[in-house]
């Protein structure tokens, strides 16, 4: 830690010895502890209570097997994880990803950003996040099916509309959704909408939902600018992936009025000077479910680019919406050289520390994932809300209702750090307000 304070130190080291190996859950648990030293300074109860200590332990974390057949007949074996991180200001939320990746400490350093974005939108809505390290890549619908039917069986016994709400993330979308929704309904005999949220718009989805987080990082970049004075008018954009999350940045970038000229999958990154076809996108990536290449290959102003970086290529705004830890140092270096001026976070934990140091010296203003891309859990928020009152509102209204969310947690993320002696310090704003709401909740609910 950079300048330790003696209890958050050990806090950290706790952290470290607790859950060895987990790298990137020590790397979100410092990002948050480091930003609460001047808190704890001003606000001793937080640590004589040990609100911190108890927040960095998850309240519960379920690991399981699932076994499941693929079309071969072969039994396949995945891991399940649930790790249901903290209910002080709600029922567990956070996404459910798919990936090989997966891993306990993944899971919990998403479980653990997820309490403060959650605690940010204002909204009640506690902490978790979920996932197997199965890869759907190159599976049937019918393979994704049983495996979904598989997660659930037994993961269901630990969700319900007051208890944990999952949702998305990588590698899970509508379809995942339904069988996972599916199987859940099929076990408990109930018809719970309420337990999750990503759903269809026909089976007690929310409009806007599938377009939440990236549009609402764009919102979030959009309140970046105004405070300068400036607008998204003929800016040069690249949002790295081209998952859901990408998608809708570049859709709601190009109505600002700014231009995407990158996008990228993990094969590479296409170029395309005259602004990502958006549509042509979809129709790649939702539709067919191809790789960003075949973009490339219908699109005669773009060319593919297997080696190097998106990064590469000179930009003003830069969105990493694809997966963590995707930016490091090197990208920084080049981003900076090639005049970028705003960083936000659509992934969780896209930037590396050396990179936020990077643009941090540099001057480059850098939104988090727990502020930038919190419009998603919001919106799936306003999901259960028209559940619980079996409703279901307009496109304009919910969009309206994104929009007015972003601009409360960037102007909130603004005004605490202002209150805390960091101006301009999106990050440490963003971890104090989010800290702040769920320790004082904490507090008032005893120990627990
Ligand atoms: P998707 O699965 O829809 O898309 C992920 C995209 O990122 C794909 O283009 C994928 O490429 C790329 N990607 C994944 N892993 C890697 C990797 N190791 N290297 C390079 N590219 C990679 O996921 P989402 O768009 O839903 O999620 C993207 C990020 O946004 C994640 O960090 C997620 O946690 C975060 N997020 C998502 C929310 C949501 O509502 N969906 C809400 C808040 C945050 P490929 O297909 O080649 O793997």
């Amino acid at each position: 830690m950079s300048h330790p304070n003696e209890t958050l130190r050990d806090i950290y080291d706790e952290v470290l010895r607790r859950n060895a190996g987990e790298a990137e859950f020590h790397q979100a648990a410092l990002e948050v502890l480091e930003s609460l030293e001047t808190v704890v300074t001003k606000h001793p109860e937080y640590t004589d209570s040990q609100v911190i200590r108890r927040l960095v332990e998850p309240e519960r974390q379920i690991i399981f097997r699932v076994p499941w057949v693929d079309d071969r007949g072969v039994v396949q074996v995945n891991r399940g994880f649930r790790v249901q991180y903290s209910s002080a200001l709600g029922p567990f939320k956070g996404g459910i990803r798919f990936h090989p990746s997966v891993n306990l400490g993944i899971v919990k350093f998403l479980g653990f950003e997820q309490i403060f974005k959650n605690s940010l939108t204002g909204l009640p809505i506690g902490g978790g996040k979920g996932g197997s390290d199965f890869d759907p890549k190159g599976r049937s619908t019918g393979e994704v099916m049983r495996f979904c039917q598989s997660f659930m069986t037994e993961l269901h016994r630990h969700l319900g509309e007051y208890t944990d709400v999952p949702a998305g993330d990588i590698g899970v979308g509508g379809r995942e959704i339904g069988y996972l929704f599916g199987q859940y309904k099929r076990i408990t005999n109930r018809y719970e909408s309420g337990v999750f949220t990503g759903k269809g718009l026909s089976w007690g989805g929310s409009r806007v939902r599938t377009e939440a987080t990236g549009y609402g990082t764009v919102y979030f970049v959009d309140e970046m600018l105004k405070v300068r004075g400036e607008s998204f008018d003929g800016k040069r954009v690249l949002v790295s992936g081209s998952g859901n999350v990408a998608i809708y940045a570049i859709e709601k970038v190009h109505q600002l009025g700014g231009i995407v000229i990158g996008c990228s999958d993990s094969g590479g990154y296409v170029h395309d000077e005259a602004g990502i076809d958006v549509e042509l996108l979809k129709e790649v990536k939702d539709v067919r479910r191809g790789r960003i290449s075949e973009y490339a290959d219908l699109r005669p102003s773009a060319s593919f680019v297997a080696q190097g970086s998106l990064w590469d290529l000179p930009c003003d705004i830069a969105l990493p919406c694809a997966t963590q830890n995707e930016l490091d140092g090197d990208h920084a270096a080049t981003l900076i050289r090639g005049g970028v001026s705003i960083v936000a976070e659509g992934a969780n934990m896209p930037c590396t520390r050396v990179a936020l140091q990077a643009f941090a010296e540099a001057g480059v203003r850098c939104a988090p994932g727990k502020a930038a891309n919190a419009g998603g859990v919001a919106t799936s928020a306003l999901e259960m809300q028209q559940n619980a009152a079996r409703d279901s509102w307009s496109f304009e209204h919910t969009e309206e209702r994104l929009e007015e969310i972003m601009r409360g947690i960037h102007d909130r993320c603004l005004s605490t750090a202002d209150e805390y002696g960091l101006p301009g310090n999106y990050a440490a704003g963003a971890n104090i307000a989010g800290f702040i709401k769920v320790a004082d909740a904490m507090l008032a609910l005893g120990v627990i």
